[in-house]
């Protein structure tokens, strides 16, 4: 039997309203969990608040100052989902054998957790939780996610189809995983190049219980950027082609404007030339602006600027407090 104490790293976002319900469900999933031995009594639940602007923080306080199993760690400030969750792994990984990340809404389903504990004890290392339909998302929101996949994967962002951020790692997955410093982390795209023996569960999502999305589709566009840019170079490559095929456009536009010219009718041609200095411009811009995102991620690596910065971790079954836990 390997050795199982549990952490489940939840990372939350204005999530006042689902935290309590959320917390219950869980708690009662791991008592259940603890009495049939799958994981040892000192297993906890940790919170990550992600610079939350409403009542989070004080929740979570409460919740561990009641019970020893929720755990809190504070952020400085609002990092994002991903750098939330990597913050919440970093910080619990001396402390744990297994982690479990999920989203605070329990969109995910709980039950499938068994399976995966089931999966670790086999000598898994990963495992991918991984929706089996998308019954309860709306039309739009099914939509986008599928086109997001099948864009990122022929961008070369090749991501583990419909598996969002609920998975099982060990203690020696994540350690790998803390050896990619790079500052622009895609966590869905990098954990499979962390390699080890991994496998998939199948779970149907169900839908947030309250409040909002906190991933509209403006923060679903910058998401899927990010992703691609970190994880590929493909799109640099495409422009080139797309440059070498404009080059061979000219060239069939030269012999073109000079057969015009021999046959003696110059004038006519305005619309052609005027659409050309728009295509090519656009494209010119465009082929910048990709150019210029990966500028842009060389300019934020050097810089080497920390992921995120842990104002306080609330761990321990005495309620003692470490304060600035960590920077990473
Ligand atoms: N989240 C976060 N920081 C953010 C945005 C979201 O930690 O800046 C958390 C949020 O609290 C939730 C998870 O990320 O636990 C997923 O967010 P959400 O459920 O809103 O996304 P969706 O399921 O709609 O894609
Ligand atoms: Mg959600």
């Amino acid at each position: 039997m390997r050795s199982n104490i549990l952490y489940v790293v939840i990372p939350c976002y204005n999530e006042e309203e689902v935290l309590p319900e959320t917390a219950r469900r869980l708690k009662e999933k791991m008592e259940c969990l603890m009495a049939g031995k799958m994981i040892s009594r000192n297993s906890k639940i940790i919170f990550v608040n992600d610079g939350s602007k409403d009542h989070t923080w004080d929740l979570i306080q409460e919740m561990h100052r009641e019970d020893a199993l929720y755990g809190g760690i504070n952020l400085t400030r609002n990092r994002g989902h991903q750098n939330a969750l990597l913050a919440g792994l970093m910080t619990v990984k001396e402390y744990a054998d297994i982690m479990i990340s999920m989203d605070s809404d329990l969109q995910d389903d709980i039950g499938a957790m068994d399976e995966m504990l089931k999966k670790y004890q086999e000598g898994i290392d990963i495992v991918y939780g991984v929706r089996s339909s998308r019954k309860t998302d709306t039309v739009f929101k099914k939509a986008t996610a599928e086109c997001f996949y099948e864009i990122m994967k022929f961008l070369g962002a090749d991501t583990v189809f419909n598996h969002a951020d609920y998975r099982l790692m060990s203690k020696r997955a994540v350690e790998g995983l803390a050896e990619f410093t790079e500052v622009n982390l895609f966590l869905r795209g990098v954990i499979p190049l962390v390699g080890y023996p991994s496998d998939f569960v199948y779970y149907e999502r169900g839908e947030r219980f309250a409040g909002k999305s906190k991933y509209p589709l403006g923060k679903m566009v910058s998401f899927a950027v990010e992703g691609i840019t970190s994880l590929s170079i493909r799109p640099i490559r495409l422009i080139t082609v797309l440059g070498f095929l404009i080059f061979l456009m000219s060239i069939v536009m030269l012999i073109y404007s000079f057969v015009r010219h021999f046959m003696g009718a110059t004038i006519v041609g305005w619309t052609t030339l005027m659409i050309s200095i728009w295509a090519i411009g656009g494209l010119i811009l465009l082929s910048l602006g990709v150019v210029g995102e990966y500028i842009g991620k060389i300019y934020l690596e050097t810089k080497r600027r920390p992921r995120f910065l842990v104002e306080q971790f609330l761990h321990g079954t005495d309620g003692e407090e470490e304060k600035n836990a960590g920077r990473r």
